[in-house]
């Protein structure tokens, strides 16, 4: 079985960025043991990019066109193998939903012209892209195997490995089992993490790890290949150790869905106990995330959202004379908004939070300053200060997040 690379972009023509992902795919061929015989380096033109996989279909059995998935006019390199191959594209609906979610998050209407990325070419399969926006496209026809990849290295490599390496080694009549487990962490960058991983991410090749970000918290996720489910899962195990002993005050747990405050909500659940919060710049927020998930009534009988130091005073008994003494953003209002509070309800535990969510900084505390209560039925009160970065939101969201992470530990 033979195989050829075909790089799109006029960037790499022009020399601005160098081919590594035809370098990636190269690897991974010789590791399969398909033989490589040409790599072709093709602008954005669609004339010349089917001159170059006509060429490629007279002497390959496995293509790969690399780049030009984006939603701009210059990535054409989807259409252009569907018009040569006279076939349709058509849409992957997962695709379009994270493309629909995507921009709601970011809170912008989404261009029309967006939906190109989550095509791919009809009668073939999507191949999901983790990281990115662009899904790739695989198709198997009588004569040769296409994969279609996005170019920003990031999103391109995770795939090769866990879409196409399954695949290649389909087509070469080889049984093989990926297995992948993902770790997550909350509290720390993904930058920082990848820094802490960065002689694991570089140098492990069976199992492969990568870094994701989602939801405010970051994942690793470690991928492994082997003849059998359990060889698999004894790869990944040894890696997964080591990234959680690297990790662990950061750490909340396994799997793809699960969320910091489903984690804690399970923790509580089993443990038969209650929390409460009290709660000043996050507005409820703590109180929002536990109540979206089924089984809150077990653990929240309620709370509070008290904003105003008045409110503070009246609902809550906070000393105003306190307020007064060590400003409403401090340790010792947080720790007396989560003893007040659990006291109040007589809980097992119980939040204080108080902080600068901003846009303004607050009695000279800077925006994002934070202090988080939590006190505990007969167990001394923990407070730790935060400093948030991000807009007004983002720092009432990672302020609560931070809330079932303190819970957590
Ligand atoms: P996007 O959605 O970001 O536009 P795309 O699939 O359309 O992705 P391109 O527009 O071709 O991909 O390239 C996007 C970026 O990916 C490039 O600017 C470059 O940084 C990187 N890239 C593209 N092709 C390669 C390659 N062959 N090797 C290494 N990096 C590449
Ligand atoms: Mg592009």
């Amino acid at each position: 079985m033979k195989a050829e690379i075909i790089a799109v972009g006029t960037e790499i023509l022009l020399g601005e960025i160098v081919n590594t992902n035809a370098q990636t795919v190269a690897q991974l061929l010789a590791r399969l043991g398909i033989t490589a015989q040409y790599q072709t380096v093709v602008g954005d033109n669609p004339q010349r990019l089917t001159e170059v996989i006509t060429t490629a279909e007279q002497r390959s059995q496995v293509i790969f066109l690399i780049g030009g998935l984006g939603p701009t006019p210059d990535d054409l390199t989807k259409q252009t193998l569907a018009t040569h191959l006279q076939i349709k594209l058509a849409q992957d609906p997962q695709a379009v939903a994270k493309l629909v979610a995507w921009h709601q998050q970011k809170q912008q209407p989404m261009p029309a012209n967006n939906l190109a990325q989550a095509e791919y070419l009809a009668g073939g399969e999507p191949l999901t892209n983790e990281i990115g926006l662009a899904v790739g496209s695989y198709l198997k026809t009588e004569a040769h195997a296409y994969f279609i990849l996005p170019g920003p290295p990031r999103e391109f490599g995770p795939m090769l490995r866990q879409q196409v390496q399954p695949r290649l080694s389909q087509l070469l009549g080889r049984q093989q089992v990926i297995v992948s487990e993902m770790a997550r962490f909350f509290g720390i960058g993904e930058s920082l993490m990848a820094e802490q991983l960065q002689d694991l991410i570089a140098t492990q090749t069976n199992p492969t790890l990568a870094t994701y970000l989602k939801h405010f918290e970051v994942g690793v996720r470690i991928t492994a290949a082997a003849e059998s489910q359990a060889a698999a899962e004894a790869l990944i195990a040894p890696v997964l150790q080591e990234v959680k002993r690297r990790l662990a005050p950061y750490y909340v747990g396994l799997g793809e869905e699960r969320t910091l405050p489903e984690e804690v909500l399970t923790l509580l659940r089993r443990r038969q106990a209650t929390v409460t919060a009290a709660e000043s710049l996050t507005g409820g927020a703590f109180q929002a995330l536990l109540t979206g998930l089924a089984g809150a009534s077990n653990v929240f009988p309620g709370g509070w959202v008290t904003y105003a130091n008045q409110v503070k005073a009246q609902l809550l008994g906070i000393d105003p004379q306190l307020i007064a003494t060590a400003g409403v953003v401090s340790a010792p209002v947080a720790q007396a908004m989560a003893e007040q509070a659990r006291q109040l309800l007589d809980t097992d535990f119980a939040l204080g939070f108080t902080g600068v969510a901003g846009p303004d900084s607050l009695e000279g505390q800077p925006v994002g300053t934070t202090f988080i209560g939590l006190a505990e039925r007969d167990r001394p009160t923990q407070v730790i200060e935060c400093h948030f970065a991000g807009v007004r939101n983002e720092i009432r969201q990672r302020a609560a997040l931070s809330g079932f992470k303190l819970l957590y530990d």
